[in-house]
């Protein structure tokens, strides 16, 4: 940003009238004028004087009567007050300040007997109607005659995001002030002026007109649009760039081992018990393929919950470590690192023993490397990420710090992405010697446009089928309030673990005396990081008070361990407060069958799998997002066994959580079900912390109902940056893309 826009608005508007601005974070005239209307007020057509109603926003052409300044003896300051008529009625007009200087210049317009529209908010003053700060239009200077007059006061008025200290009709004033002396050369554009003559799209000084001094409701309807354009534009020519750069990187080449030589990936195929599906094929041939380029593969692969991603990443890592090379897969929790290094232990069996008597002679290891290891077996999992003795390395976050070293990292696996953010990503990819090839898995489906703005640097793969052979899932909705069906629902969990198959109970809370505003918090504070991109915020803010508390797994597991149907089965519990260790050790007992009832909160959300868990019981299943029910859903009917899950909730019947509750209990398909999630809740919670922060880079855009805005503007930011990869010809769209990233790195530091 230079010229105009970058002006100090102390410069601009003088010290007393930028001040206030400064507070709502507003320092330059581009800030200001990037300061869009929340939304706009209609002023509606003239008011009759005899029907002004108390509260209503109202316009009325009037004549002045009298106007007078004097200063206020019950509290310091001046008053100016007129009063207007229309022949029959009388309405007064209120101005305060703090010296009668500052109303001058509203007494010399409102002269007696000129003629004038005012709009504003009818309140009372001892038995008067009034206007207070009313905005007006006089005629003979604001507007030549009555008809301009009625025009100017019949544009849409914005209204901005303001604050006590500075209302609305202060900013918009100060963006009048600051917008109606700009000519096209001071405001920079950052969409191409090919791309604007190719869609059709107005200049940017054009928009911010239309945008802050509509002459009607089309008008900002347009400049809005051309924002939004213009958003997603810079976005995603952001993306494009960061897509080019690392496509210019360096990476080793990690081609497959030739047929007949000795081979990981060779060896576990022809051990693996079951047939991959097809679409486990095709994209393990992708995979395969860009692993074998000298440039660092850059893909998300997204999946149905149970779709079999862990063994096509395994499949991955094996060609990279029959390559020379290691790899590392990053979990987003203890218990999801720790399954994740025992399943691919499990998985490779023999040859997840290099080294070892009995391994296989060219067998790798697998190393587990979370925050929480004890000094000696961390040290030792160093070592052996260090020395390349270990080809996996399995962790949570505790693999980015720097401490921890490859011997020759060719490949990251990120699983279960949403909970890293990009510069996490960097971190690891800054480990390798070269830069390392990157797949990122998700835990749920997400749609088109969310992954080509949160994950538009990356080529996405899908895994839409789910292994044959499983039975799949039911699902049934239970009334929390209904004794009958809960008896039912213990006595089913009974029938199953006497048929040999194991139980999840989840619940939302941990303790039962715990004082949580609401379910999402609950929610919340169970994960061990960050917070989850497609996780559930309670879509009914504000009714959490008239509710039922939500159910604890603390007080639930004691409950259960009383019912008289489950008597002499092993109730064990699972959440985020207990010590690694024992979530290790409740898990294995789980996976075991020594427990066949486990009582969790959402930990077990992502990607924990143990085939024989049949059915899964989630409490308070109204109050979770839609996603992570899925994803929860997901943990049973694994198997051959079919899954069952039922979801207990305490929604009113009609209510929009029961609504959400029974979508869930009728389809199946993640995909679909993930588009229905977005649509029930606000962009920032999609977006997550980084997206929807006070400065936030979405202002305009929706993930959702935006889609052809965003993949239009993907397109044409593509073809830009393809023509001219620095950006050379495009200083504008530079400095918007690096503002961009200024913002987002302090959103990031604010965060860390
Ligand atoms: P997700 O995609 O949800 O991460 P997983 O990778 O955890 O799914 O796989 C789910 C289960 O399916 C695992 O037990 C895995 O061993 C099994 N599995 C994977 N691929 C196949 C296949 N082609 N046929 C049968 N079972 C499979
Ligand atoms: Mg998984």
């Amino acid at each position: 940003m230079t010229g105009r826009e970058a002006e100090a608005l102390a410069k601009v508007l003088g010290a007393r009238s930028a001040t206030p601005l400064a507070k709502l974070g507003l320092e330059t005239v581009g800030d200001l004028l990037r300061h869009y209307p929340r939304r706009y007020g209609d002023p509606g057509t003239l008011t009759d004087m005899d029907r002004l109603a108390l509260g209503e926003h109202v316009t009325v052409m009037a004549r002045v009567a009298r106007a007078s300044v004097r200063t206020m003896r019950a509290r310091s300051g001046a008053l100016l007050q007129a009063v207007v008529t229309d022949g029959r009625h009388e309405l007064a007009l209120t101005f305060f300040a703090k010296r009668p200087g500052a109303l001058r210049p509203h007494e010399e317009k409102l002269k007696p007997q000129s003629v004038g529209l005012f709009t504003g908010v009818v309140s009372e003053y001892r038995g008067t109607r009034q206007l207070t700060h009313p905005d007006y239009v006089m005629v003979g200077i604001d507007a030549d005659d009555e008809e301009s007059a009625m025009f100017e006061a019949s544009r849409p008025i914005p209204i901005y995001p303001a604050s006590s200290s500075v209302p609305s009709w202060r900013i918009q004033r100060a963006v009048r002030t600051v917008l109606d002396p700009l000519r096209a050369d001071d405001v920079e554009d950052p969409v191409p002026v090919e791309v604007r003559a190719r869609l059709g799209l107005a200049g940017r000084l054009d928009t911010l007109r239309a945008v802050h001094t509509p002459a009607d409701k089309e008008s900002w309807a347009k400049g809005r649009d051309r924002l939004r354009f213009e958003e997603a534009f810079v976005l995603q020519a952001a993306l494009a760039q960061r897509r080019a750069r690392a496509a210019e990187q360096e990476a080793t080449a990690r081609p497959p081992r030739p047929v007949g030589e000795p081979s990981l990936l060779a060896d576990l195929d022809a051990a693996l018990p079951f047939d991959l599906t097809q679409g486990q094929l095709s994209v393990g041939e992708d995979l395969a393929r860009e692993l074998s380029e000298p440039r660092p593969m850059q893909r998300l692969l997204q999946g149905e919950v149970g779709s079999g991603k862990t063994v096509v990443a395994l499949r991955a890592m094996l060609q990279v470590i029959d390559a020379g090379g290691q790899a590392a897969l990053l979990a987003p929790t203890e218990v999801l690192a720790a399954q994740h290094a025992r399943t691919l232990r499990l998985l490779l069996g023999p040859l997840a023993e290099g080294g070892l008597l009995g391994g296989a002679e060219h067998g790798t290891q697998v190393a587990l490397l979370t925050g929480s290891l004890g000094a000696a077996a961390r040290k030792k999992a160093m070592l052996q990420a260090a020395s390349g003795e270990a080809g996996i390395v399995v962790g949570t976050h505790a693999l980015l710090s720097e401490k921890v070293q490859f011997a020759d990292l060719g490949l990251v696996v990120v699983d279960e992405q949403h909970r890293f953010g990009v510069e996490q990503r960097d971190a690891l990819r800054a480990k390798g010697r070269t830069a390392p090839h990157l797949l990122v898995m998700t835990a749920t489906p997400i749609p088109r446009t969310v992954a080509m703005t949160v994950f538009g640097d990356l080529e996405t793969s899908s895994l839409t089928q789910v292994p044959s052979g499983r039975a799949g899932t039911t699902s049934h909705v239970v009334p929390a309030d209904n004794p009958r069906w809960m008896e039912r629902t213990w006595t089913r969990v009974r029938e199953e673990v006497d048929a040999g198959h194991r139980v999840y109970v989840v619940c939302p809370r941990i303790h039962p005396d715990e004082d949580l505003p609401d379910g999402s918090s609950a929610a919340r504070q169970d994960f061990d990081d960050v917070p989850d991109l497609l996780e559930l915020v309670d879509a009914e803010p504000g009714r959490s008070g008239d509710r039922a508390p939500l159910r604890a797994v603390l007080e639930v597991a004691p409950m259960l361990r009383e019912t008289p149907a489950l008597a002499g089965l092993e109730v064990g519990v699972l959440h985020g407060q207990m010590a690694p260790a024992d979530k290790e050790a409740a898990m294995a007992a789980f996976a075991a069958g020594e427990v066949q009832v486990l009582v969790s909160t959402t930990v077990i959300e992502v990607g924990v799998d143990v085939p024989e868990a049949t059915v899964m019981v989630i409490f308070d299943a109204d109050r979770f997002g839609l996603s992570q029910l899925h994803q929860l859903r997901g943990r049973v009917g694994r198997g051959a066994a079919a899954g069952l899950c039922l979801l207990v909730s305490t929604a009113q019947p009609g209510s929009p959580a029961a609504a959400r509750v029974e979508a869930l209990a009728e389809t199946t398909d993640g995909f679909r079900l993930a588009t229905l999630d977005l649509e029930l809740r606000s962009e920032g919670d999609v977006l997550g912390a980084a997206q929807s922060g006070r400065s936030s880079s979405l202002r305009l855009l929706r993930v959702v109902q935006d889609a052809d805005v965003i993949a239009r503007a993907r397109r044409e930011a593509a073809d830009v940056v393809a023509s001219d990869p620095g950006l050379d010809q495009q200083p504008a769209l530079r400095a918007a893309i690096a503002a961009r990233l200024d913002e987002e790195q302090e959103e990031f530091l604010e965060r860390a």
